[in-house]
C-alpha cells in the first residue's frame, strides 16, 4: 500500500488513527495549524474546505534531494477533487474559478517558516471568470497583484521592496494616501507592474498554470522547513530538527468582496488581564493580512455585533465551544464572506503571567478542567511575576528603540527598579531618607558595610560579582531587583561617573535596571506593579497547597521578614542566620570586644551584654511564628569577618602616624597614641585569625567547639527568649542548629554542652519548652555518616551553598565570578550547580543521608535551607527524596508552594501512566 501523505480536513480520524491516537502526536503529524483545522471540522465548526499535506512528506521530500515522494502530488490532486465538489468551484476553470491558500504548520508555530501564499489558481483567464462573477474588477486585481507578490517573494525569494516601490508610485500618480483609494484600473496596471518584476527578478515568466502554483508553493513550504532563519530559530528555541513541517492548502474566503463581508482576529479572553470576555479586531471589507499588517485602523469586535449581528451571535457561539472542546483559551482568525462567517485558525491564546492565573482559576470555576490542571497550567516563574515590579513591555520597546539599553549582567533578584545613581552606601541611604530619592545603588562589588545602602535604594547594580556574590544574596533576601557581574560597565568613582563605551552616566542621573532579565537602561522606565493578594492567584495557591507533600518554609533573620513568609505562606523558618544580627551598628562594638579580649571576665562581659539583644531578636521570631517551628542557627562564619579587614587596618594605621607626626599639642598626641594601640592590637588579632581558606577553617560548629561560651550564650538567648513568649501564651517551638558539621563527635560534645544550657534555662524558668537539637548537612563526610549524626540530631537541614562546594571543591565566589561560566559555555556543567541542586552528586549525598538518617530515626526531620530550597527543578528533586520541607528566602514562597504541587503532581502522573 502506498503511504498516504494527504489528508483531507475530514480525515482526522484516520490520521489519529495512522499515529495511534494520541493529539500531540496528530500535532506532529499534521502540524498544529492543520491538526487544530480538521478537529473544528469534526467538531462541526465552519471551515471552508481543504487538506493538509503532512510533516512525513515534507521528511521524505527533503531526505529525498528535493523531489516529492511517490503519490504525493496525485493525492494533492486527489484532494483538491474533493475539495472542487465541495465548493462547486474548479481549480483553474475560467467560468468557476477555485482560488486557494497555502500555509506552512509544523508542530510549534515557527517564525522564519514560509508564512502563507494567498489565491493561488488566478491568472488572467480564471481573474476574467472571477470578475464576472463577482462583478468587482477591482476586487480581483487586488487580489491577483497579492498572488503576484506573494508568491514572487515567499516563493521564489524576491525581495519586497520592488513591489512596495511600485505601490507607493500609484498611489502618488493617483493622488491618494491609502490602497483602499486605488480603482480598478490601478490595481490592473499594479499587477501587471508586479509581473515584470517578477520576471527581471526570477528570469521566469510568472506561473499561470494553477497546478504550477500550487506545486512550487507546496515545495516552497518544504524547502523553507531547512532555510537559515527557521534552522536558526529551531536552535535558539530548542525544537527539533527533524519534525518537518506540514502544508495546508484552504479554499480561499474573501472579506473583501463588499461591505457584507469582514476578516478579524479574537482572543476568547483577555489575554493581559485573563478576563472572561472575547477581546479582537475586524476590518469590514477587507483581507486578513491588513487586519495584522495595521494598514488600516480596526474596529473592535464589539462593534461586528451591531454591524451583522448573526454573524457575531455565530461567532460567540463558537467561541464558546471551541474553549469547552480545548479546554483552553482560544486565539482565533475568521472571515465572513457574503455574511457567511467561516473560521481560519484556533490556537491556544498568548497570555501575560496574571491572565494565565486567573484564566486557569475561573476555568475550575466553569467546570472546564480540574484543579490539578489548573494548578500544572502556571509556571513558577509566571507567580514570581506576581511579587515584583515589572517593567511594561511598551517601555522596554520603545527604551530600547531609543538606544537606551546601557549593558547587560546577571539577572540575580527579580523585578524592575528605577532611581538616580549613588555610588556609594550612604548617600544612597541619604538621598533615599532625607531627600525621598529614588535611588540605584551602583558599587563594583558590595559587603556588609553597604547594607544599609543597599536597603535604603530601590535597586544594586553591580560591576563584578556572580550570582551568590554578597549583593545577590543580600538583593534576593530583601526582594530588591538587582544585576551584578556587569562586565562592559567602567565605574570611575573618583570621577563620580561610569560608562559602558561612549556612554556616560553621572552620579544623579537616572537609571533603570531589570532584576528579572539582567538588563540595564538609561533614563526612568514606566513600572507595573502586580499585586501578591491577587485573588486568583491566593486561590490558585491554596489549590497547591492541597496537592503537595513538602513543607515550605522560609529563611528569614528578622521578624519582619518571618512576618512577610507567613503572608506568602511559610510554615516554618527553616533557618535564621544569628551572626547577620551581630554586624549591626550597636553589637559589632561587643562582637569585636568579645573577640579581642584574652580576659575571660572580659569576654564574659562582652557575652553579657549581647544576650539581651540576641534574645529580643528570638522572641520577635517567636512571637510572628506563633504556633510554628523556627530553626536557628548558632554562628557560623570565621570570627575575622567581625573584624576591620586587614588592608584596611594597615591603611588606617599608616595614616594615624603620619597625623602622630604632625600634631600639634599633647592632648592630641595621647589621643592619636590611644587610637594607634587600639589599632595596632585589632590589626594583631585579625593576623591571629587570619586563615588562608576561611571557608574551611576555623567556623561552623568548630568555632562552637573553640569557644563554647559564645555558643551557650545563643542557646540561652534562645531559650529564655521561648519561655518569655510562652509565658505570654504564644506557642513556641524552637529547633536549634548546628552548622557544619562534619563528623558526629562535633556534634556529640557540642550538643552535650548546649543541651545543658537549655535545660538550665528551662528549670530557672520553671517551663518546658517543645525544643529540638539539630544540624546542617553540609559537608560530604556528614552526608555519608548520617546514620551516625541521626543518634545525636533530631533533624537535618541540607545546607546545600557548602554542600555544593565542599562536594565540588569548589569556592562558589570565587567560580561565580571567574571560571564557571566558561564551564558552563563549553558545557562541562550543564548548569550553575549554585542555583539549580546537581542531582547527580550533591543530589546523591542528600539521598545517602536521607536513607541512611531515617534508618535510624524513621521520623527524622529532614529540610533544605540552602538557596536551591526556592528553585523550582531542585524543589522536584526534594519531593523525590521524601524530605520533609524545603526553605528559602519570603520572596520565594509562593513560588516553591506552586513548584512543590507540581512536584507532587508529576509523580503521581507517572505512576499512573
Ligand atoms: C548553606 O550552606 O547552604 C547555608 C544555608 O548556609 P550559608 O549559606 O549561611 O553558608
Ligand atoms: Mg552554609
Amino acid at each position: 500500500m502506498t503511504t498516504k501523505w494527504v489528508y483531507s480536513f475530514d480525515e482526522l480520524d484516520e490520521a489519529q488513527e495512522y499515529v495511534g491516537g494520541d493529539w500531540e502526536k496528530v500535532r506532529g503529524f499534521l502540524g498544529g495549524k492543520g491538526a487544530n483545522l480538521a478537529e473544528m471540522v469534526r467538531i462541526d465548526i465552519p471551515v471552508p474546505p481543504g487538506f493538509t499535506v503532512t510533516t512525513e512528506a515534507c521528511n521524505a521530500y527533503l531526505d529525498g534531494g528535493g523531489s516529492m515522494p511517490e503519490g504525493m502530488w496525485e493525492q494533492e490532486l486527489e484532494a483538491l477533487k474533493k475539495v472542487e465538489d465541495a465548493t462547486g468551484k474548479k481549480f483553474g476553470d475560467p467560468k468557476n474559478p477555485l482560488l486557494v491558500s497555502c500555509r506552512s504548520g509544523g508542530k510549534f508555530s515557527m517564525p522564519g517558516m514560509m508564512d502563507t501564499v494567498l489565491n493561488i489558481g488566478l491568472n488572467d483567464e480564471t481573474a476574467k471568470g472571477m470578475i464576472a462573477l463577482t462583478d468587482d474588477e477591482r476586487f480581483v486585481y487586488d487580489a491577483y497583484r497579492r498572488l503576484v507578490a506573494m508568491f514572487g517573494s515567499v516563493v521564489m525569494g524576491v525581495p519586497d521592496e520592488p513591489f512596495e516601490e511600485v505601490l507607493t508610485a500609484a498611489r502618488k500618480n493617483a493622488g491618494v494616501e491609502s490602497d483602499s483609494d486605488l480603482t480598478a484600473e490601478d490595481w490592473k496596471a499594479v499587477t501587471r507592474k508586479f509581473m515584470e518584476i517578477y520576471r527581471h527578478q526570477t528570469h521566469h515568466e510568472f506561473p499561470t498554470d494553477p497546478l504550477e502554483q500550487l506545486k512550487l508553493a507546496t515545495e516552497a513550504v518544504f524547502k523553507s522547513w531547512n532555510g537559515k532563519r527557521a534552522v536558526d530559530y529551531r536552535n535558539a528555541a530548542g525544537i527539533a530538527h527533524d519534525l518537518g513541517t506540514a502544508v495546508n492548502i484552504v479554499t480561499m474566503i474573501f472579506g473583501n468582496m463588499g461591505n457584507d463581508c469582514a476578516t478579524g482576529v479574537a482572543m476568547t479572553r483577555n489575554g493581559s488581564t485573563g478576563e472572561n470576555h472575547l477581546e479582537g479586531d475586524y476590518l469590514t471589507n477587507a483581507q486578513g493580512e491588513d487586519v495584522v499588517a495595521g494598514i488600516r485602523l480596526t474596529n473592535n469586535l464589539q462593534e461586528l455585533q451591531t454591524e451583522m449581528p448573526a454573524a457575531y451571535g455565530e461567532f460567540e457561539q463558537i467561541c464558546q465551544k471551541l474553549e469547552k472542546h480545548y479546554r483552553e483559551m482560544q486565539d482565533v482568525e475568521f472571515t465572513i464572506e457574503n455574511k457567511k462567517l467561516w473560521m481560519l485558525q484556533t490556537r491556544d491564546g498568548k497570555r501575560t503571567a496574571q491572565a494565565a492565573v486567573r484564566i486557569a482559576v475561573e476555568m475550575v470555576e466553569d467546570g472546564l478542567i480540574s484543579r490539578e490542571e489548573a494548578v500544572m497550567r502556571v509556571t513558577p516563574e509566571q507567580v514570581d511575576f506576581f511579587l515584583h515590579p515589572q517593567f511594561s513591555p511598551e517601555a522596554t520597546k520603545s527604551a530600547k528603540s531609543a538606544g537606551n539599553l546601557l549593558a547587560e549582567g546577571l539577572n540575580v533578584s527579580p523585578g524592575a527598579a528605577c532611581g538616580v545613581v549613588a555610588f556609594d552606601a550612604d548617600l544612597a541611604e541619604a538621598w533615599a531618607q532625607k531627600e525621598n530619592k529614588q535611588v540605584i545603588m551602583v558599587r563594583p562589588e558590595t559587603k556588609p558595610d553597604d547594607v544599609h545602602g543597599m536597603l535604603a535604594a530601590e535597586g544594586i547594580l553591580t560591576s563584578r560579582g556572580g550570582r551568590t556574590s554578597h549583593a545577590a544574596l543580600v538583593a534576593r533576601q530583601f526582594g530588591k531587583p538587582a544585576v551584578v557581574g556587569v562586565a562592559e560597565l567602567n565605574l570611575e568613582l573618583a570621577k563620580r561617573q561610569m560608562s559602558v563605551n561612549d556612554k556616560v552616566v553621572h552620579e544623579g542621573d537616572w537609571i533603570s535596571i531589570d532584576g528579572t532579565s539582567g538588563v540595564v537602561y538609561t533614563g526612568q522606565l514606566d513600572t507595573i506593579v502586580p499585586d501578591i493578594k491577587d485573588p486568583y492567584l491566593l486561590k490558585l495557591l491554596s489549590w497547591a497547597d492541597d496537592f503537595r507533600r513538602l513543607g515550605v518554609w522560609a529563611n528569614a533573620d528578622y521578624p519582619r521578614d518571618a512576618q512577610r513568609a507567613r503572608e506568602y505562606g511559610a510554615e516554618g523558618i527553616g533557618l535564621c542566620r544569628t551572626e547577620h544580627m551581630f554586624f549591626e551598628a550597636e553589637r559589632l562594638p561587643l562582637v569585636q570586644k568579645m573577640i579581642m579580649t584574652d580576659l575571660p571576665v572580659e569576654q564574659k562581659e562582652a557575652l553579657s551584654a549581647l544576650l539581651p539583644f540576641q534574645r529580643e531578636d528570638f522572641a520577635g521570631l517567636f512571637r510572628v511564628m506563633d504556633g510554628l517551628p523556627v530553626i536557628i542557627r548558632l554562628i557560623d562564619p570565621p570570627l575575622h569577618e567581625f573584624l576591620p579587614n586587614h588592608i584596611d587596618l594597615l591603611r588606617k594605621l599608616a595614616d594615624l602616624k603620619i597625623r602622630l607626626q604632625q600634631a600639634g599639642n599633647l592632648q592630641e598626641i595621647d589621643e592619636l597614641l590611644q587610637q594607634v594601640k587600639e589599632n595596632e592590637s585589632l590589626l594583631r588579632r585579625a593576623e591571629i585569625l587570619r586563615e588562608e581558606n576561611p571557608m574551611l577553617g576555623l567556623r561552623g560548629v568548630r568555632l562552637g567547639i573553640h569557644i563554647p561560651e559564645l555558643t551557650i550564650m545563643q542557646v540561652r538567648a534562645i531559650f529564655e527568649a521561648a519561655c518569655e513568649v510562652s509565658k505570654e501564651g504564644i506557642s513556641v517551638h524552637p529547633e536549634v542548629m548546628i552548622p557544619l558539621t562534619s563528623h558526629v563527635n562535633e556534634l556529640r560534645v557540642q550538643r552535650e554542652i548546649l543541651e545543658a544550657e537549655a535545660k538550665k534555662v528551662m528549670h530557672e524558668q520553671a517551663l518546658d519548652i517543645d525544643y529540638k537539637f539539630g544540624t546542617m548537612i553540609e559537608i560530604p563526610r556528614a552526608a555519608l555518616t548520617t546514620d551516625q549524626i541521626a543518634e545525636y540530631a533530631q533533624f537535618i537541614s541540607f545546607g546545600t551553598n557548602d554542600l555544593t562546594q565542599t562536594t565540588f571543591g569548589i569556592s562558589r565566589d570565587d567560580a561565580e565570578a571567574g571560571f564557571l561560566i566558561e564551564y558552563m559555555e563549553k558545557e562541562i556543567l550543564p548548569t550553575n550547580p549554585f542555583a539549580v541542586i546537581d542531582e547527580d552528586g550533591v543530589g546523591e549525598l542528600m539521598d545517602i543521608a536521607v536513607t541512611k538518617g531515617r534508618s535510624v530515626n524513621a521520623d527524622l526531620e529532614c529540610g533544605i535551607c540552602g538557596e536551591h530550597g526556592g528553585e523550582p527543578q531542585s524543589i522536584n528533586l526534594c519531593h523525590r527524596l521524601g524530605l520533609t520541607y524545603v526553605s528559602c528566602s519570603p520572596f520565594r514562597v509562593p513560588i516553591a508552594r506552586l513548584a512543590a504541587a507540581q512536584a507532587a503532581l508529576n509523580e503521581k502522573k507517572a505512576s499512573e501512566a
